[in-house]
């Protein structure tokens, strides 16, 4: 078939140093925000905050240091209230997808511009998608105002986060990555960005997880983690949908995508597109799916959907939701399929 795409090139600025912190002032500036309120998410995160509310002097008004992973609705509120309270006129979100998210929501109704500096690989910082949740319930939607205007990726910021969430929100990324190689909506250059994402993450993702304080591999990594975000902007695959679906299992997120990637990667390699050549070639391996499979097992994060509490009575059910999602590319998923997947990964 010849090709046919739409890409949507978002006008984002993006600044990357080893010690791009200090540059955090005048991008606020050049934005034109006097009167910044800094998010963060409370504990490590709060300290990050406060260091680049530090560097912005008066320019910050405030530090709000309580976003919640999925944005829970009185956080939402809380957010709101704060940048009302403080009369700010722009954000500075800085932490990982939970900081980014209620940055977003605020943003989304205020129409303040938010400026992201980024410290895990999740890639929020590189879509318009927001998100929000009430009880179980989440709900998400797309909105270019909730789009960063700027990104600073300073990688000495990510040198304490923890080798568990280096690993998980990594391989999280890797799962859009892989995904986005068989996406319906892919572009050629969502395609290279996914490409090139997975070989940076396939050389050093395995160093930085072993020695947080390796500032090279910290840089890659969080290369990867833009590029990977900028994929997700073609939209989800298989891998995103099982974890959606078990996320209402109370599934944890980055875990469950890095527990089914090799086990999705194997059953779309099958279509056999030239996802298998990019992959084999980015990640150096013959096997694709192996050698993610090699990867989560050398990380100590949870490696089997038992792990984090799924159990195997729950596949058929799950097996049904997964059949409902009609998916399609690159190959059809039927119960049956899904049922193989859910307990291979179990
Ligand atoms: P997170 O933001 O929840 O952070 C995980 C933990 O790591 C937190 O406790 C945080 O305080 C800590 N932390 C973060 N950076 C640190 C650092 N450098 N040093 C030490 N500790 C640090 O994790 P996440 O995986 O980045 O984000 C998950 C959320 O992002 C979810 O709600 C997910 O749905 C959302 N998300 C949204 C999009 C989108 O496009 N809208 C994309 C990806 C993820």
């Amino acid at each position: 078939m010849p090709p046919r795409f739409t890409h949507d090139a978002f006008p984002q600025r993006v600044v990357f140093a080893a010690g791009a912190i200090s540059q955090v002032e005048a991008e606020t500036e050049r934005l034109g925000i006097s009167r910044a309120l800094v998010i963060a998410t409370p504990g490590s995160g709060e300290r990050l905050g406060a260091k680049v509310a530090a560097q912005l002097g008066p320019r910050a008004v405030g530090l709000h240091a309580k976003a919640v992973i999925h944005v829970p609705r009185a956080v939402a509120e809380g957010g709101l209230a704060a940048a009302k309270a403080a009369s700010a006129d722009g954000l500075v979100a800085v932490g990982g997808g939970s900081a980014i998210g209620l940055a977003k929501i605020i943003a989304r109704d205020t129409g303040l511009s938010i400026l992201a500096v980024p410290t895990t690989y999740s890639g929020s910082e590189a879509t318009p998608v927001w998100g929000t949740s009430d009880g179980d319930r989440k709900t998400t939607g797309k909105d270019n105002k909730v789009l960063p205007r700027t990104i600073v990726y300073d990688p000495e910021l990510t040198l304490a986060l923890p080798a568990n969430v280096t690993a998980a929100s990594a391989m999280n990324a890797m799962a859009h990555c892989v995904m986005g190689l068989w996406s319906p909506d892919r572009t050629p250059v969502t395609v290279v960005f996914a490409t090139e994402a997975m070989r940076r993450f396939g050389d050093h993702l395995n160093k930085a997880v072993a020695n947080g304080q390796d500032i090279d591999s910290r840089s890659e990594c969080l290369i990867a983690s833009w590029l990977a975000g900028t994929v997700l902007t073609a939209g989800t695959g298989l891998n995103h949908k099982l974890a959606h679906v078990l996320g209402g299992y109370g599934l944890p997120h980055a875990e469950t995508h890095a527990v089914l990637l090799a086990h999705t990667t194997r059953f779309n390699l099958a279509a056999n597109t030239d996802a298998n050549t990019r992959l084999t070639e980015a990640l150096r391996a013959r096997d694709p799916a192996a050698a993610l499979e090699n990867m989560l097992h050398g990380f100590g994060i949870p490696r089997r959907l038992r792990d984090l509490g799924f159990t195997e009575a729950r596949i058929p059910d799950a097996a049904v939701q997964i059949d409902a999602l009609k998916i399609t590319a690159p190959r059809p998923v039927s119960a049956e399929d899904a049922r193989a997947l859910l307990l291979a990964a179990y």
